[in-house]
């Protein structure tokens, strides 16, 4: 029978024919799959790559106006830097483009996950590779879906956030434990500013030192330490004083009088002259909200926005006598105060309403004839002066908390000065908020609002760290601490803000070092400002060198030696500083012990008994100091039967009893012997032959 005739032969030649094609196919399908990849990977780098590093969050409109991307980044300038490293950027370095600032030239490198050649990465999902933020610390939601709309991905605490966003002040074990790449929005030791009453004791102390310039806040006194001085100076001076709970806000707690003597010498209260005269608009008295972000302290870089808050008192304004001055609507300028008086308004248009923009209040005020230049210098100038009066405080904490944040800031922060202006369009601070509400009740607070956090979130360098290369760098620092041998010196990531030349002189930015994180981060920022204004430092080279001083290190730690607040604030900062070494320490001790264990026993796995026997016992000779050996359980059991197996032999044999009778018969037994065994002693004495009795 012919083989190659049969229906069977005929029907297997088939299915070997179809699944033929259908390989064919499938490679076929593959090879064009790996085509699409590698072109789109030779694309991205030079156009799609601009979007994301000009803003990592507009990755959805990638293939909308790369053009405008690029103008964006180099700040809408047109930009012709030739590259101070040549024209091939490498694909693997990430995101990069070259920014001109101050006829200088700085090359920006975003290190965000572009599509990556390893097969592994290959099907790594974008949203992987999103910043991720988190916000369930607060109660704004606005936050996190101004985050979503820019790209962020929203995750809880406990996942590797980029950004956490919280209302309240973190513990400082959150702040010890921070990765790398990671910002909160919070800088330790702003409290200094942000309370009531160590607001006051730091600018009092400023005040002690450069009288002629901090005349920026209006005469405060803390009770009940300074009554006596308050006291005096109501003597001499006919005022109206205000009177606030030193740690309260929201206008809760607060009145106005002339009479000092009706406070108690012992409440804790702040006492403030009173501005009797402010500036009025319509016949109302207002304060300013205005919006500021500190994005770094050591170098100080300070960002104001433009657009902001003016809050309005609800009834007509005249001058403090005692028969208005319980008018809280008259004299406090709170929202949280205003809102419950009927006479409250609520004003689409930009030129009324009790809350309004502070884009009109600057057109009121240039309809009036003032200067609004030189009225937001001023401002400027109260704000600077403001933080610098905390700022050896900041830095300290900062630089102890953070020793090794050497790729971006740890901290970025949005503060919300309140500033009350007099009459002659002089600006005075009221309070420092570290959580200025978001509440977005009225429209012209979201037309505020929003774009403060969307600006915030886009000037902010957390996009600057590349998270995967940061964690692959520490399992390689960890790996390599691991391995260290004697007298090795571990590479200590370089604190780039903690290099400073001149202690208590602002550092500057060294834009010569195309790599250097800080020259990236300044690079950022100035590109991405959106409506904020950058004030510190400050454009004109005069006022930084006017602002320099005070930042007066020297002269600091003497005043703040004087007060035992600032000593036990020290104690703190010292005791934070040893928990953090301390902490390291075990760490490292921890690795290297588990590293000598496994050493250990891969040797014994390895080498038979009698040579790690003899192994050990030179390991210990050579050891200088007796060290605690290692310690088999194998053989602590042994030597436990062998101790057992001692015991019931002196039991048996009688040694006991053998030496005690010898040692009586020799007239050798002292006082002890007869103490420790009466029992034998006595048989002796009674005459029996202890060696063979029992
Ligand atoms: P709180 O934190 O409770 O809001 P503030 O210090 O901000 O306390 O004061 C509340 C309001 O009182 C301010 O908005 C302002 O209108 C008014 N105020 C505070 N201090 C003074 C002052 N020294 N002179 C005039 N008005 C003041």
């Amino acid at each position: 029978m012919n083989l190659k005739n049969s229906k069977f032969y005929k029907r297997i030649q088939e299915l070997r024919r179809f699944s033929k094609e259908k390989i064919r196919k499938d490679r076929e399908q593959r090879t064009c799959a790996r085509l699409d990849m590698a072109l789109s990977e030779q694309r991205p780098h030079h156009e799609s790559d601009l979007e994301w590093s000009s803003s990592p969050r507009r990755r959805s409109k990638k293939t909308k106006g790369k053009k405008k991307a690029a103008s964006r980044l180099s700040g809408g300038k047109d930009t012709h830097c030739s590259s101070p490293v040549g024209d091939e950027i490498p694909p693997e370095a990430g995101i990069q483009s070259y920014i001109q600032l101050n006829d200088k030239c700085y090359r920006l490198a975003c290190t965000r996950q572009v599509p990556v050649k390893s097969s592994r990465d290959d099907d790594r999902s974008i949203s992987e590779s999103k910043s991720a933020i988190c916000v369930s610390n607060s109660r704004y939601a606005m936050i996190g879906r101004i985050s979503k709309t820019l790209g962020y991905k929203l995750v809880k605490e406990t996942k590797l956030w980029n950004i956490l966003w919280s209302d309240s002040f973190p513990g400082v074990e959150l702040f010890k434990n921070m990765k790398r790449f990671q910002q909160i929005n919070h800088f330790p030791g702003m409290i200094e500013i942000c309370r009531k009453d160590l607001l006051s004791r730091n600018l009092n102390r400023m005040f002690k030192v450069y009288p002629h310039d901090y005349k920026i806040f209006p005469k405060t006194w803390m009770l009940p330490a300074d009554y006596g001085d308050a006291m005096n100076y109501a003597l001499t001076h006919k005022r109206t004083f205000i009177l606030k709970p030193d740690s309260g806000a929201q206008g809760r707690g607060i009145w106005l009088t002339n009479d000092l003597k009706t406070i108690g010498a012992n409440e804790r209260l702040i006492c403030q002259t009173y501005v009797h005269r402010p500036l009025l608009i319509d016949g109302y008295k207002f304060d300013l909200r205005v919006y500021t972000l500190i994005t770094s302290v050591d170098p100080l870089r300070i960002f104001v926005y433009n657009e902001g808050l003016a809050r309005f008192a609800t009834n007509k304004y005249v001058e403090p006598t005692p028969g208005n001055s319980n008018d809280l609507y008259m004299h406090l300028t709170n929202y949280s105060v205003n809102k419950r008086n009927s006479h409250y308004e609520l004003c689409d248009n930009d030129d009324c309403g009790s809350k309004r923009k502070l884009s009109a209040i600057n057109n009121w005020m240039r309809r009036h004839n003032y200067d609004v230049e030189e009225f937001w210098t001023n401002v400027d100038d109260v704000i600077i002066k403001t933080v610098l009066s905390a700022w050896p405080v900041l830095k300290h904490n900062y630089h102890a908390c953070f020793p090794g944040h050497d790729k971006i800031q740890a901290c970025f922060e949005i503060l919300g000065f309140d500033i009350l202006v007099d009459w002659k369009l002089k600006p005075y601070i009221l309070e420092v908020n570290h959580s200025p509400s978001f509440h977005t009740n009225e429209q012209v607070d979201r037309e505020v609002k929003r774009p403060l956090i969307r600006d915030t979130l886009n000037l902010v360098s957390a996009v600057l760290a590349d998270k995967k290369q940061i964690m692959r760098e520490d399992r390689k620092r960890v790996k390599q601490r691991l391995l260290k041998t004697k007298g090795e010196t571990l590479q200590r990531p370089r604190v780039c803000s903690g290099s400073t030349k001149t202690e208590g002189s602002p550092k500057k930015v060294e834009p010569e070092e195309d790599q250097d994180p800080l020259a990236q981060q300044v690079a950022w920022e100035d590109s991405h400002m959106g409506n904020f204004r950058r004030i510190m430092p400050p454009p004109d080279g005069t006022k930084a060198e006017y602002y320099s001083q005070f930042y007066g290190q020297t002269n600091q730690v003497s005043i703040f030696a004087e007060t035992a607040a600032s000593k036990k604030r020290e104690d703190l900062a010292r005791k934070m500083r040893l928990q953090i070494e301390e902490k390291k320490a075990k760490q490292d001790q921890m690795l290297h012990g588990r590293n000598k264990t496994d050493k250990r026993k891969r040797q014994l796995v390895i080498l038979p008994r009698a040579v790690r026997e003899k192994n050990r016992v030179q390991l210990y000779r050579l050891q200088e100091h007796w060290l605690p050996g290692f310690i088999s359980e194998a053989e602590e059991r042994l030597r436990h039967t062998w101790l057992q197996m001692r015991t019931e032999a002196i039991k048996t044999l009688r040694i006991t009893e053998n030496v005690y009778a010898t040692l009586y018969e020799a007239g050798n037994l002292t006082n002890t012997d007869m103490v420790v065994f009466p029992h034998l002693y006595q048989h002796l004495q009674n005459g029996f032959d202890i060696k063979q009795h029992t």
